[in-house]
């Protein structure tokens, strides 16, 4: 691979996977999605049991609710798609 190529690779890999912004270090995702990825997953964690639900189909509910921020439904589109 080329010095060139090696550029446009770790570029990529230094970004968010939802968007163009840099990645928190250590993560796959910039700080934004970052912080909606945190709050889904707090929700998930709370909601499971009483909705019963999946991860796949919490983030379903999720995507349904008309009070869904745009980081979120970001997040939760994405990560719906890579679930299937
Ligand atoms: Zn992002």
């Amino acid at each position: 691979m080329n010095a060139a190529m090696e550029g446009v690779v770790k570029n990529m890999e230094d970004r968010c996977l939802i968007c163009n912004r840099p990645r928190m270090s250590g993560g796959q995702l910039c700080r934004y999605h970052q912080q909606a990825y945190d709050r889904l997953m707090d929700a998930f964690i709370s909601w499971r049991t009483a909705l019963n639900v999946d991860w796949r189909g919490f983030l379903e509910e999720v995507l349904k609710l008309p009070e869904i921020g745009e980081w979120a439904r970001e997040v939760a589109e994405n990560l719906l798609k890579r679930a299937q």
